[in-house]
């Protein structure tokens, strides 16, 4: 196909006026066929990646399920969210092994919905001091051997993995797995040297900053200064409009540049499901508005999908150009996919999402064919 009129996504240029063509599954320079599909006034991103939610229409990751996989990978394709890397929480190790073993099932029988290009190991190797929602039972120091057992369940397709920089082994474990998995600092009470010490010894990440971590403060800069410091870092941030106060959201892609935020949406089985009554990593937790909340109140994920945070950020006055680099380019680099999406160069993937003036979905295009909306 041959689309046409739009304003379309350039990693250099922020937002051009050219053609877009598809043959088979691949952009190309010549169109495959003789549609040509008019897109004018509308803008043209590639697929998002989202390395960071737990579930979606009533299904949750950590389930284990081959339908609820399937369900989950559905609906993101759905949004625009063309490749998934869903996370686990934190859970026994049985339940940890059915949940790595689930997704390579997923992925070998080509379950369908958006690609599953890996696995997020949000738990269990966090703090208890800062676990959010995480259920604190099966929190334990950073298991290399556990790591392992997990990895090769999942066939390698674990792609990140959470880590609390000052527990026990922490450094060593870093050391250890780094140089061939994502390793993200999360849920942690660490200050500013401990983070600095984990990026020096392979850290690559933060997971959701701000969150489940000490504040930036101006003499305790803890892992948000150091994150800061350490330019090869890139730092997730959860758009949703709950998680994080809009200032704090533009300072952070002014402070970080747009090459080092990464959108998550850290959803939970309610993203798009009415409020309700819902329960995330054997926890209950009632979802009103876009609020998902313990009984306590701690935040527990989000209900808001990559897309609608994208949206929510430029809302909240981040360039489009940037927020598109934060939910699809960036994310494709922290996990190394980036030479096959994130971005519409002939010789990527035909994975395309048109989208409105004001930023809703018209249609997402997926290895080339059409596969929501219109067009
Ligand atoms: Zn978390």
């Amino acid at each position: 196909m041959r689309i046409v009129g739009a304003n379309v996504f350039d990693v250099q240029n922020g937002f051009v006026r050219r053609e877009v063509c598809t043959d088979g599954e691949l952009i190309s320079f010549r169109s495959g066929d003789d549609a040509v599909v008019e897109a004018d006034g509308c803008w043209l991103i590639p697929g998002l990646t989202d390395l960071h939610f737990h579930g979606c229409r009533g299904a949750d990751f950590s389930d284990a399920s081959p339908e609820g996989l399937a369900v989950m990978a559905n609906y993101e394709l759905s949004r625009g969210v063309t490749q998934i890397c869903p996370a686990g929480m934190t859970l026994d190790r049985a339940a940890l092994l059915a949940m790595c073993a689930n997704a390579r099932r997923h992925r070998e029988e080509a379950a369908g919905g958006a690609d599953l290009v890996g696995i997020n190991l949000e738990g269990p190797f966090l703090s208890p001091e800062k676990k959010g929602a995480q259920n604190g039972a099966w929190l334990r120091d950073p298991d290399v051997e556990l790591f392992r057992e997990l990895q090769a369940a999942s066939k390698g397709l674990v792609k990140l993995v959470s880590v609390a920089p000052e527990r026990p082994g922490a450094l060593d474990f870093i050391r250890r797995v780094g140089e061939r998995v994502c390793v993200s600092i999360a849920h942690t009470t660490a200050d500013y040297e401990t983070a600095l010490a984990a990026f020096r010894a392979g850290a690559r990440q933060v997971t959701h900053l701000y969150n489940a971590m000490p504040p930036f403060g101006h003499r305790e800069p803890g892992v948000v200064g150091a994150a800061f410091d350490t330019p090869a870092c890139r730092v997730e941030l959860i758009c949703d409009g709950v998680h994080i106060h809009p200032s704090v959201v533009r300072a952070t892609f002014r402070m970080f540049g747009p090459d080092r935020v990464i959108l998550v949406s850290d959803t939970m089985r309610a993203a798009g499901m009415p409020d309700g009554d819902y329960t995330l990593g054997g926890q209950a937790v009632h979802v009103a508005g876009r609020r998902a909340t313990l009984s306590d109140g701690t935040l527990a994920g989000s209900s808001t999908d990559l897309m609608a945070c994208m949206a929510t950020a430029v809302e909240m006055g981040v360039p489009l150009h940037h927020a598109v680099m934060a939910a699809a380019v960036n994310p494709a680099r922290a996990i190394g996919i980036d030479s096959r999406v994130g971005s519409l160069e002939p010789g990527k993937r035909a994975n395309l999402v048109v989208l409105d003036r004001d930023l809703a979905v018209r249609a997402v295009v997926f290895r080339g064919r059409t596969v929501s909306g219109d067009l």
